[in-house]
């Protein structure tokens, strides 16, 4: 079947990373009428919020980088937030994605009206749209602990992704709730600032020692003058990430499981103090959350102004934490390093599809989606990062480039004027989130922990196959799949 071209008017939420590379990937389609809708005043989604000491991607820079735009200048193999914001605001830039953003527009509603989207912000309405990419991202909600008494506190109290930069750290009492990556990557940071550090913990993580050295200035211009050497270095990157440590986490690659569990044991018998290596130490599997990355954590609990509180927390007081053993940890900042609610990407957007169902009644017996792209009843609507992505093993760009380039394909179907309407079937997305759930709730990431990772009905909602897999799975939509009218 085929028609005439059709011109499309697309809107694209969010202008982080996904929203920065579809709108391009749309351009190269010849779909240019589109436009972002960005709830901030800034574009960069995760690297635009998070500001905190320490902040680096656990993903190394010439991996965590859009294909279309390899960058030879990365500073370091992690490189910092600050330098990944820059990288994020300079692509939008070169490639002319920043004019078409609306910023300080969250959208608030998306309707279907049966021939087009329509779509609510918190500056009005903005119009009818052919079709729209959800690029809202996966970490952007903040959960804020339910700990009695988080009000009173009378000193400083902030989210990680909400750093205060007004409160100068320097010689105060500073107590972190968490110990995830971001806790991980704080503590180091500030430890050596600070009168005294408590972090509080409520269950202890696994933590690969991989060091984080700065690239050289020969490597950076060779990277430069030969653009050759920045793709064999992604080849060679790509290789280890995907076919070691992602293969390791899903079962692909047993030896490199052991090799990763031999450093990380090895990395927390560094802890010379018994008592401390005891409450460091994770009681479940290696992997089960999500494995951090840093070679500086250990040594910082180990500072003489650092403490580790594995006491729970009782309550929060105007002058600190209460633990259970009865005692007041005084404080003057505390930060929440609580991370994330990745199961309602949504928010408070309402988003409604045929016949007015809203996503939030579609996703009431779990976010059910197809290939985490689509959702059945809810036509021309596509995601980016969407529930059942690969959040718990590939870089998030590798990921979004290719579920992009699938979207692309069927977004030039509608261009093409071959279809008017494409809506993942209700058969196809049944059997697909059965066997994804299936799989992933049988993976490590379900072997006893808790992590952000499994959803408010258990399930656990990550891609749960290997990269070649994705890939090949995410290369060409099989149209079968789909209800295109
Ligand atoms: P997280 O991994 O979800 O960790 C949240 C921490 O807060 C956990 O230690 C959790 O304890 C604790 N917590 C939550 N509520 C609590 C409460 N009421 N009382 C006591 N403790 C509480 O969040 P995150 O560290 O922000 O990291 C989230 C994800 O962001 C990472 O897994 C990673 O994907 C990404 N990230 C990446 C980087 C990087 O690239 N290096 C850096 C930061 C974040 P439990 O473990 O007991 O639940």
């Amino acid at each position: 079947m085929s028609g005439s071209t059709r011109p499309l008017r697309l809107a694209v939420i969010g202008a982080g990373a996904g929203g920065i590379a579809a709108a391009i990937g749309l351009r190269d389609i010849g779909i240019r009428d589109v436009t972002i809708f960005e709830k901030a005043h800034d574009v960069g989604g995760t690297w635009r919020d998070n500001t905190y000491p320490g902040l680096a991607c656990d993903v190394p820079s010439h991996l965590y980088r859009f294909s279309f735009a390899p960058n030879p200048d990365w500073s370091r193999r992690y490189s910092p937030g600050g330098e990944i914001q820059a990288y994020m605001k300079k692509v939008a830039a070169e490639f002319d994605v920043t004019p078409l953003v609306r910023f300080d527009n969250e959208v608030t509603a998306a309707r279907w009206d049966g021939g087009a989207w329509r779509i609510q912000t918190t500056k009005g309405d903005q119009g009818s749209f052919d079709a729209v990419i959800s690029a809202v991202g996966v970490l952007h909600h903040p959960v804020y602990p339910d700990i009695p008494g988080l009000a009173d506190f009378s000193g400083t109290a902030f989210h990680s992704a909400r750093w205060d930069h007004r409160v100068d750290l320097a010689g105060k009492r500073v107590g972190i709730i968490g110990t995830g990556s971001t806790a991980v990557q704080i503590l180091p940071a500030i430890v050596e600032d600070v009168a005294k550090v408590s972090l509080f913990q409520r269950t202890a993580q696994w933590i690969l020692p991989e060091p984080n050295p700065p690239i050289r200035e020969e490597r950076k211009a060779a990277f430069r003058a030969e653009p050759a050497l920045m793709a064999e270095q992604y080849e060679r990157l790509a290789e280890t990430f995907n076919g070691a440590f992602c293969a390791a986490l899903v079962g692909d690659n047993p030896q490199w499981y052991d090799e990763m569990q031999t450093a990380c044991q090895a990395n927390l018998d560094t802890v010379g103090d018994g008592d401390l290596k005891a409450r460091l130490t994770p009681h479940y599997r290696l992997g089960c959350k999500r494995l951090i990355v840093s070679d500086r954590f250990y040594p910082a609990i180990q500072s003489p102004n650092a403490e580790l509180v594995t006491d729970t927390i009782v309550g929060i007081e105007p002058g600190g934490v209460r633990t259970a053993d009865g005692r007041l940890h005084e404080l003057d900042v505390l930060v929440l390093a609580t991370g994330f609610d990745p199961h309602h990407p949504m928010g408070r957007t309402q988003v409604s599809g045929d016949g007015g169902q809203t996503l939030d009644e579609a996703w009431a017996d779990g976010n059910v989606t197809y290939r985490a792209v689509g959702v059945p009843g809810f036509p021309n609507w596509f995601m980016l990062g969407g529930p059942y992505s690969p959040i718990g093993n590939f870089s998030f760009l590798m990921t979004l480039e290719r579920q992009l380039s699938y979207v692309l394909q069927l977004l030039g179907m509608l261009r093409a004027g071959e279809a008017r309407r494409i809506a993942p079937g209700r058969d196809a997305t049944s059997a697909y989130y059965e066997a994804i759930k299936a799989k992933a709730g049988a993976s490590i990431w379900a072997s006893g922990c808790k992590s952000w990772y499994i959803d408010k009905l258990g399930n656990v909602a990550s891609y749960p196959w290997g990269y070649d897999v994705f890939e090949r799975e995410m290369s060409r939509p099989v149209l079968a799949d789909f209800e295109i009218t």
